[in-house]
């Protein structure tokens, strides 16, 4: 390695927008740049996005970020992408041959409760770790080979956003995943590492227009150098939320972090063995050969947004806090945002909101406080899920919450979090961890950085939450929510 090659290109390609952020040779961000992505609804629960669109943003936002500099000090790349969204493209041209069929798309949802009721469910979580759902790229990659016309006798390649990118990165030389991403197709066996002969059976897949499935701190070529002004090697690339844990250094068993978006998503690291809940999580595979437990929230932030905008009782997401360190005691006074159901663990599309328990004096602070700790609440639903894994598998307990994401500017939500959950929260002082991670992956390949221990010493604390609430009184108010939630279904 030269001695010039101090850093790493990150390119973080999410749901509504791409970016590019520069590292440096200790982690620290030093530029981005980011660009919108257009979202597609063709029919009432479809979404899509455009392959072309989402590949010239990722160049664009590199270029930007590179602009006056020479690309040559890019010592790597890492790349993090929205998982399960797939698209298949032409292996001769590069051409895209549909949208990308996104995460959120419900097209599969009748395959699933079909195959759901040919008793099929418990399989496919045993092999995959995954829920029977249209949210996973199995039956989006069904869906494209049965519907897309002019795909029999062609030579296509199938990818999810990660693969498209290496694939448009390296001019078409390299098709490859990593285990991350190959973990959310619901076509890859957790056991074996490997694509599972009988899924693909199942869901009508030749094998080969899948990609090659790579450890996520791995060789996945170089770029073009027409591309960016120089060859650089792709070294490491990780799903959002593993990257998300990596970049938040949950590197030991027990170690938990949790995202807060627009939803949320909490992952527990369960170390080198396959885990298996019995409590209706997911298991998925980490980078560095290591697996996790995730559950995911549907409204996290969307519950502040919905203040904001549906009901108008908050004029900016941050004036939450200050509304709800206001608020008066407001004993029995739930807000349940089950707008589109409720996710893990109950897994329930038919339930629907409400708020319980309002009383003459219930005014808009109480409802910004109560709406906040639905988060909070649904936060322990999963970390209560996860123990009970975590337990039976006899792998050792959580300490404390890693957390990210927009809402954790919020100094108020992070004390009540640590309250209500009985967990201390702790709040990095990069909040980028997505990002952060790819290019702690790629660092590591590039050896900037010497090993997850070293990786580990840079994680800085911005703030520890410390739970100040009494247990007997945090455990009535769960009580509470529990009995909210029943009420719902
Ligand atoms: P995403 O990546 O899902 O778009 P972000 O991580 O950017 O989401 O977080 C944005 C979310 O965080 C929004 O839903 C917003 O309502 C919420 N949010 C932002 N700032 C605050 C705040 N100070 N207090 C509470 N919620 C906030």
């Amino acid at each position: 390695m030269s001695r010039h090659k101090n850093f790493i290109l990150a390119l973080d390609q999410g749901t509504t927008s791409t970016r590019a952020i520069l590292f440096d040779a200790q982690g620290r961000p030093v530029r981005s740049h980011s660009l919108p992505l257009r979202q597609i609804y063709p029919a009432n629960g479809w979404v899509e996005h455009d392959p072309r669109e989402i590949w010239q943003a990722a160049l664009a936002c590199a270029n930007a970020v590179l602009k006056g500099r020479d690309a040559g000090e890019v010592a790597a790349i890492g790349i993090t992408n929205q998982r399960e969204t797939s698209l298949v493209w032409d292996a001769r041209t590069g051409a895209p041959l549909y949208n990308a069929i996104v995460w959120q798309d419900r097209r599969g949802a009748g395959r699933c409760a079909a195959l759901k009721k040919r008793g099929l469910e418990a399989g496919i979580t045993r092999k995959t770790g995954l829920l029977l759902d249209p949210y996973f790229s199995a039956t989006k990659l069904e869906w494209l080979l049965k519907n897309v016309k002019g795909l029999k006798g062609r030579d296509i390649r199938f990818g999810t956003i990660d693969s498209w990118l290496i694939w448009n990165l390296t001019h078409g030389q390299v098709h490859a995943t990593d285990v991350t991403n190959a973990s959310r197709t619901m076509l890859w066996n957790l056991k074996t590492r490997d694509w599972d002969a009988a899924l693909l059976k199942l869901f009508g897949v030749p094998r080969a227009i899948l990609p090659d499935v790579r450890e996520s701190r791995g060789d996945f070529g170089e770029t073009d150098p027409m591309l960016l002004g120089a060859a650089i090697p792709i070294l490491g690339v990780a799903g959002d939320q593993q990257a998300a844990s990596f970049g938040q250094a949950c590197f030991a068993p027990g170690d938990v972090k949790s995202t807060y978006g627009t939803g949320c998503f909490a992952l527990v690291n369960t170390g080198k063995t396959v885990p298996r809940s019995r409590n209706r999580l997911l298991a998925t595979a980490l980078a560095q050969k290591q697996y996790a437990i995730e559950g995911s929230i549907f409204v996290a932030g969307a519950v502040v947004q919905w203040l904001r905008d549906e009901l108008g009782i908050l004029a900016t997401a941050p004036e939450s806090e200050s509304l709800a360190k206001r608020a008066k005691p407001a004993p029995g006074l739930y807000v349940v945002p089950a707008f589109t159901g409720l996710g893990a663990p109950y897994w329930n599309p038919q339930a629907r909101g409400a708020i319980l328990g309002l009383t003459r004096d219930i005014g808009r602070p109480e409802i910004v406080r109560a709406a906040l700790d639905a988060v909070c609440y649904q936060t322990r639903d999963l970390l209560e899920a996860m123990r009970r894994d975590m337990a039976a598998a006899g792998l050792s307990r959580l300490r404390a919450l890693k957390v990210d994401g927009g809402m954790v500017a919020n100094d108020w939500f992070c004390q009540r979090l640590a309250d209500l959950t009985g967990l201390p929260v702790d709040r990095p002082v990069v909040t980028e961890t997505t990002a952060l991670g790819a290019a702690y992956l790629a660092g590591l390949g590039a050896g900037l950085f010497r090993s997850e221990r070293d990786i580990a010493a840079r994680w800085a604390l911005d703030r520890r939450f410390v739970p100040a609430m009494k247990r007997g009184q945090r455990d009535l108010l769960y009580e509470g929510w529990l009995s909210a939630v029943t009420q719902v279904q």
